[in-house]
């Protein structure tokens, strides 16, 4: 069996596949395993989540036919049971979010990894796939020049298109386009945008977070999003997770008509008419930036957000500024470019393939993780299912091989 790309859906096809007795060799491109799994960890490993597993598959939106098979297979609780089999407890944090202790990947890629090899599986670091022979046989580039590689089934899980530098290129679209196999368009999801800051503010709060703010966000089909959190003002716009949590709708809405104008309502605390009660009260010497203070606690990031967005004259007018407080409009412009998304949407087309994950058009090749057609905000959905992906189509080819060949 042979499966390209090492991270975490296709070493969980290879768990699957070892654990059957077969005999599974593993293609890398890059010199080492499971490099986004790491770069995951970075900000802390959020590996599932702890909600109702009904709630669990509405993260994936109109995708939840085809994953919910696959993730009432592998979910959230599997994933935890997983983790706890190499050794590392997990733990739910304060948003329902579920994280190893520590935090971090690599003991538990590690650990992974050395059960992996235990078992038998035969990691090829340094190993690209570059495509098929007309034998159907796979071409891998090698630091020692080209090969060919015969396998019984072929499990590809190369990964989306963001963070590139961990080897998810997305090379692989025109490789399976050519062979007539539809594959949509990669998307960045879980994505910042770029707004037109002044370059006063951005000198100023570049890098700054913006806390406890209420996002809302209707798209013009009338989808809509309302959401305390918070996020953090970058050089070229907004990023994080609030941002995150609605990115596919603004994507698609800036892609459709140009713009998304997401609206902050910056005092969630506070009603409208507090806040004009207490801004109508007399501020003497005091500057307009103490008065917006001391009256209603407004200062820093949030205070700019007003000077960058309103006209001066409305500062002066407490029914307006209170408006604008509670409902800022803000619009972005266009969404980061891919390769700085956390994850891609877009990829093989579900209806290229069967219900094991397997291509129709060429029986035998399986797709796996973040290069099917998929996507979900962040929040540990992402590898729940690629992890899950990855079993369904080791399983898939397991049968595969039975019915097929060989065994
Ligand atoms: C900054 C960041 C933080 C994240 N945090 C989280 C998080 O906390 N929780 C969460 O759920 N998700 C998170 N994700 C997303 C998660 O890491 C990915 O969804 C997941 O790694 C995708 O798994 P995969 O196995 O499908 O693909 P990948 O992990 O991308 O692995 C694909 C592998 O295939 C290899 N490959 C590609 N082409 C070839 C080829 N031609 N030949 C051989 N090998 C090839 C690549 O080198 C790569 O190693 C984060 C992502 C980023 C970038």
């Amino acid at each position: 069996m042979a499966i390209i790309g090492g991270g975490p859906a296709g070493l969980m096809a290879a768990e699957v596949l070892i654990q059957a007795g077969l005999r599974v060799d593993l293609y890398e491109a890059k010199p080492s395993m499971g490099r986004k799994f790491l770069v995951a960890g970075k900000g802390g490993l959020n590996l599932t989540h702890s909600e109702p597993l009904e709630q669990f598959l509405t993260r994936y939106g109109t995708r939840r036919p085809q994953l919910e098979p696959i993730l009432k297979d592998f979910g959230p609780e599997q994933v935890r049971l997983w983790a706890k089999g190499l050794g590392v407890e997990t733990f739910v944090g304060t948003s329902g979010r579920v994280f190893p202790v520590g935090m971090k990947t690599a003991p538990l890629l590690h650990a992974w990894l050395r059960r992996l090899r235990a078992a038998g599986v035969i990691f090829h670091t340094s190993h690209a796939w570059l495509s098929w022979n007309a034998d159907n046989s796979l071409r891998i580039a090698t630091p020692a020049g080209e090969i060919s590689v015969q396998a019984d089934a072929v499990i590809l899980a190369l990964g989306g298109a963001s963070w590139p530098q961990t080897g998810s290129t997305g090379a692989w679209v025109p490789l399976l386009s050519e062979r007539g196999i539809p594959v949509n368009p990669l998307k960045p999801a879980n994505c910042g945008f770029d707004v037109t800051w002044t370059e006063h503010f951005r000198s100023r709060f570049a890098g700054h977070p913006l806390k406890s703010v209420v996002l809302s966000f209707t798209d013009s089909q009338g989808l809509t999003f309302h959401q305390l959190g918070e996020f953090i003002i970058t050089e070229t716009g907004v990023e994080g997770s609030l941002i995150y949590a609605c990115s596919a709708l603004l994507r698609d809405e800036i892609a459709a008509s140009g713009q998304a104008i997401i609206r902050l309502d910056l005092a969630s605390g506070w009603t409208q008419a507090r806040l004009v009660e207490r801004l109508s009260r007399p501020r003497g010497s005091k500057s307009m930036a103490s008065h917006l203070e001391r009256s209603v606690g407004l200062r820093g990031v949030k205070a700019g957000l007003l000077w960058e967005f309103i006209p001066k004259a409305d500062f002066a007018d407490p029914e307006k500024l209170a408006a604008s407080i509670k409902d800022l409009p803000i619009p972005l412009i266009a969404a980061r470019p891919i390769e700085e998304a956390i994850s891609s949407a877009g990829g093989v087309d579900f209806a290229a393939l069967d219900k094991h994950l397997m291509l129709r058009s060429m029986p035998g090749v399986f797709c796996a993780g973040e290069m099917l057609d998929w996507e979900a905000p962040t929040g540990g959905y992402l590898l729940t299912a690629c992890f899950a992906s990855g079993r369904a189509a080791g399983l898939g080819s397991l049968e595969w091989t039975k019915s097929h060949r060989y065994i």
